[in-house]
């Protein structure tokens, strides 16, 4: 990392915070915005429900056939060779009208609903039709192929709990019980920009000593999400007065600014220097690797976070500790990391002291176990360590590493998407 140097001489004098604790200050720290929208069904995918939802319909509504069949009594039935007269049908939205009397049957198609009279459905594939009537041998049990009124949700039931994330499940299950409009979370305001005189923004040739900015562009990236309005500040140079400004622009409008860079005392960083003076900012040594330094408090009514420069440093910044943060401002029902174990294909080095998060590749065997291989280099500032993983590979600040064939924790990129 870019501030070893620092880093090496002043930990002793400052305590590293653990990553459960850190992450505990910040949710203890930040409440869910309390505005609510009403979108139409499409609009709010993505989103939050803001107020528990109550069906007013039963799903099915209706007794129907889960197959293409017959509709029967099931008494008919007895288990000997069957004949019963065809007297009409049941389509999808086209009900039969009469009823069913013994010696009687209703041809039926899947979702049609069930006759009067009838309660078990034959498929058709089980029955040989002639003419106007079928043949069938053996039982059937009264239930048989019949999906029931209200088996998926009953009117009066809860249907979605405030708090709930809207996926593509929970849209359809809204549109099962005609709900075409919800009431949601307003979107949170996040503000962002990097800091850096280093910096070039894309479009431009480089200058001797500056490097591209790519942690905006993984900023956006990992902002982009439909419970998220975000406004890219730009570069923000090294320079008072500038540094002030941009923090001033961005408390006024966000509820969470976000920048990278700077964070580390380092001499031009007056980030620092700027946060004192505009807000209250604790500035943390996360006992984990990548990602050491990170800024986190408030500027005005904004919620503060100041990610390391370091790109590898500022992504797993961001999803261990601004994206349980986000969650939790857009009201989102607790979200319990997806974290499971795989068998490291080669050994993993480590030394002990603070938690890594190795970029890793997980692989499913054909015994359907899970292995996980290193991406190589673990530099904070390969950003190709990122793209070649698909996973983090968490290891505890106690551990010494992993043997080849041992079981480690990983967090797959997947839990990340929303
Ligand atoms: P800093 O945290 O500002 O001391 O930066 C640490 C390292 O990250 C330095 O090597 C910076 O050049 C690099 N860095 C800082 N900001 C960015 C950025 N936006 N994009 C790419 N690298 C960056
Ligand atoms: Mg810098």
């Amino acid at each position: 990392m870019s501030n070893s140097s620092k880093d090496c001489c002043s930990e002793p004098e400052q305590k590293l915070l653990s990553i459960d604790e850190g992450r505990k200050r910040i949710l203890h720290a930040i409440e869910a915005v309390t505005a609510t929208e009403q979108l139409p069904l499409r609009s709010a995918l993505g989103r939050i429900v803001a107020s528990t939802i109550i069906a007013n319909v039963d799903v099915p509504p209706f007794d129907n056939s889960a197959m293409d069949g017959y509709a029967v009594r099931s008494k008919d039935c007895s288990g000997t060779e069957t004949r019963l007269d065809i007297i009409g049908s049941s389509f999808a939205g086209k009900p039969f009208s009469g009823s069913v009397n013994p010696g009687q049957c209703v041809r039926i198609m899947t979702g049609a609903v069930m006759p009067d009279g009838a309660d078990a459905v034959l498929m058709q594939e089980h029955v040989a039709q002639r003419g106007q009537q079928i043949h069938c041998s053996g039982t059937v049990a009264a239930g048989q192929n019949v999906r029931y009124t209200a088996e998926d949700t009953r009117r009066g039931d809860v249907v979605l709990e405030s708090g709930t994330r809207l996926g593509a499940p929970e849209i359809a299950l809204l549109a099962s019980v005609g709900v075409g409009e919800v009431r949601v979370n307003r979107r949170l305001r996040v503000v962002f920009f990097s800091t850096g005189d280093e910096l070039s923004s894309l479009g431009n040739a480089l200058e001797p000593g500056q490097i591209y900015d790519s942690n905006r562009y993984a900023m956006f990236g990992m902002l982009s999400r439909p419970v998220v309005e975000c406004t890219d500040l730009g570069v923000i140079a090294d320079e008072r007065d500038a540094v002030r400004n941009a923090f001033r622009e961005a408390s006024e409008a966000a509820d969470l600014v976000l920048t990278s860079g700077g964070v580390s005392v380092g001499e031009a960083d007056f980030v620092t220097e700027m946060l004192d003076e505009m807000g209250s900012i604790n500035f943390w040594r996360m006992a984990m690797k990548p990602g050491k330094p990170l800024a986190f408090g408030r500027l005005g009514k904004a919620t503060f976070f100041g990610l390391p420069g370091n790109p590898v440093s500022a992504m797993v910044t961001f999803y261990q500790f601004v994206l349980p943060a986000i969650r939790k401002m857009s009201g989102e029902n607790s979200h319990a990391p997806l974290l499971f174990q795989a068998r490291c294909t080669k050994h993993l080095k480590k030394a002990p002291g603070r938690a890594e998060f190795q970029r890793g590749a997980l692989e499913l065997q054909q015994d359907g176990s899970w292995t996980v291989t290193s991406t190589g280099t673990q530099g904070s500032h390969l950003l190709t360590s990122m793209t070649r993983a698909n996973c983090l590979i968490h290891l505890s600040a106690d551990s010494t590493g992993a043997d080849e064939g041992e079981m480690v924790t990983v967090q797959p990129f997947q839990d990340f998407v929303g």
